[in-house]
C-alpha cells in the first residue's frame, strides 16, 4: 500500500528543502523505538554543505522541484499514522528538533 502525504518541512539546512517543501519524491523517517516526535527523524536529510561540495555527482541537479505530497516510509511503528511502515497521515510536518529533522506529527497509538 502506498500513500501520498502532504508535507511541510522547515528544516532549511537540508539540501532537499525549497520553500518549506521537500523536493524528494519520497522520504524515510527513522525511529523504530520512537515514543515521541523527538525520536522520529527524517533519514533523508542531506546537509546543504554536501550539496555545495558536489560538483559532478548524481546528487547535483536532482531533487530541485518542491513536492506538495510524497511517499513516506517510516520505522516509528508506535505512531498512530504508521501502517506497515508507511505513513498514512494526510499531512505531516518535519521540523528542527533535538535529534535532527524530527517528525512533529508523531502521535502515540
Ligand atoms: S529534512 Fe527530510 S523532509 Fe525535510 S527537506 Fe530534507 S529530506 Fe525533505
Ligand atoms: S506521522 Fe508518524 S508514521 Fe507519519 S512519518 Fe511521522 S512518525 Fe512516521
Amino acid at each position: 500500500m502506498s500513500y501520498l502525504t502532504y508535507l511541510n518541512c522547515t528544516v532549511n539546512s537540508c539540501a532537499n528543502n525549497k520553500g518549506e517543501k521537500c523536493c524528494r519524491p519520497n522520504i524515510y523517517v527513522g525511529g523504530k523505538s520512537a515514543v515521541s516526535f523527538s525520536h522520529a527523524s527524517c533519514g533523508s536529510y542531506t546537509s546543504s554543505d554536501r550539496a555545495g561540495a558536489a560538483t559532478n555527482s548524481v546528487f547535483d541537479g536532482v531533487y530541485k522541484k518542491p513536492n506538495e505530497a510524497l511517499n513516506i516510509s517510516c520505522d516509528a511503528t508506535e505512531c498512530k499514522y504508521n501502517a506497515l511502515n508507511m505513513c498514512n497521515a494526510e499531512k505531516i510536518s518535519i521540523r528542527n528538533g533535538s535529534n535532527g529533522a524530527e517528525c512533529g506529527s508523531f502521535q502515540m497509538k
